[in-house]
């Protein structure tokens, strides 16, 4: 059964915080640029969501989460009304968010710091012994923007000639992280562009560094529903809240090409699994991709390492043990190496455990 599609942007910053932006501008350049939901999470504040900013503005859904912390250890939660009242320690912040029905992610848990910006201030997640967040943000556009280029010149010459090049590619260690920890227990994806639209004076000229509309063609979420989603607030808030929950969504830079259309399912005679979901590895079980574009080289990641790469638009895989899969798709450019593009969530094959009472017939 196919999904519906919905492409959102999460991981902003409002005038609520340090953003450049208010809300309404904010939502003004994600319908510009296509987008179906943002959401906005302000440091430490709630005053979008207070202030009535949350809901359908016209045709796009504005959802107002929020990012925790403040020198290390940020996360990024949503579904949640109040904050936790004592936000120094990371585990009472996730606990906190739990207890009231939300969800987080570990923002930016790689960072590093590079003397070339923010005073060599770096904002790292370092507090590996935490238990139940839902995920890690893999690709923090921003964050690793930051990383690329250790001289201001560089990063100056870089941001007129290609301002894209240097946020390409989520953070390498984070993806190894996100393996180890996802091999225990489910882990969600999560991704974004950490918009702030910072203004910036070059003489007389007032430039808006990384504005809103180019960073909503970055690090996207696609959103797969069952049903469409609802005309109305608060039913299309709780339909974008299930499906991150879920882990029903994959992260595509939309920048080169649109990542629109990508799938990952599993099914066998008995079950199909979505993105995020489980399924029972039976001698029928395949995973089935559909890359959006002819462009595009498949990869498939069970348990952290390769098993398979394909250049087809549409690869079928049969699964021969159990394990985490998830799927990676790199866009070709004509010339130079092929460029991420689609991280899908996983899904979470379990060997078939023998049930009481039901025989075999095969
Ligand atoms: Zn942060
Ligand atoms: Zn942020």
């Amino acid at each position: 059964m196919d999904r519906y599609e919905y492409i959102g942007h999460l991981h902003i910053h409002s005038n609520f915080s340090d953003g450049s932006g208010s809300i309404q501008e904010i939502a003004r350049a994600g319908r510009e640029a296509g987008l179906d939901f943002i959401g906005v999470t302000d440091h430490n504040t709630l005053a979008g969501r207070e202030e009535g900013f949350e809901g359908r503005q016209n045709d796009i859904l504005v959802l107002i989460g929020i990012e925790f912390g403040k020198e290390k250890n940020h996360y990024i939660a949503f579904g949640v009304d109040k904050l936790p009242g004592d936000t120094r320690d990371p585990q009472k912040v996730i606990d906190s968010v739990n207890a009231q029905g939300g969800f987080g992610y570990l923002a930016h848990p790689g960072e590093k710091s590079n003397p070339a910006f923010l005073g060599g201030k770096a904002y790292p997640w370092d507090r590996w012994d935490v238990k139940n967040f839902k995920g890690l943000e893999i690709w923090n556009f921003s964050s690793i923007w930051r990383e690329a280029y250790h001289k201001k010149t560089v990063a100056v010459f870089w941001f007129f000639a290609d301002r894209y090049r240097g946020g390409r590619f989520p953070e390498p260690e984070t993806l190894k992280k996100w393996d180890i920890l996802a091999a225990r227990r489910p882990v969600t994806a999560f991704g974004g562009s950490d918009a702030h639209a910072f203004p910036v004076h070059l003489g007389p000229l007032k430039l808006s560094v990384f504005a809103y509309n180019f960073l909503f063609r970055t690090v996207n979420t696609h959103l797969l529903l069952k049903e469409k989603l609802s005309r109305q607030s608060s039913r299309a808030r709780e339909q974008v809240l299930k499906a991150l929950r879920e882990g029903s969504f994959f992260i595509g830079s939309d920048y080169y090409a649109p990542t629109r259309g990508f799938r990952f399912s599993a099914v066998n005679r008995d079950e199909e699994a979505d993105m995020g979901g489980e399924i029972r590895r039976l001698p029928d079980t395949v995973l089935r991709i559909i890359s959006p574009s002819k462009q595009g080289v498949v990869r498939i990641i069970c348990n952290g390492k390769l098993v398979c790469e394909s250049r087809r638009k549409i690869v079928v895989f049969k699964v021969l043990q159990e394990g985490v899969f998830r799927v990676e798709v790199y866009w070709r450019p004509r010339l130079g190496k092929p460029i991420p593009w689609i991280y899908s969530n996983p899904i979470y094959v379990k060997e078939q455990k023998p049930e009481a009472g039901r025989q075999e017939t095969e």
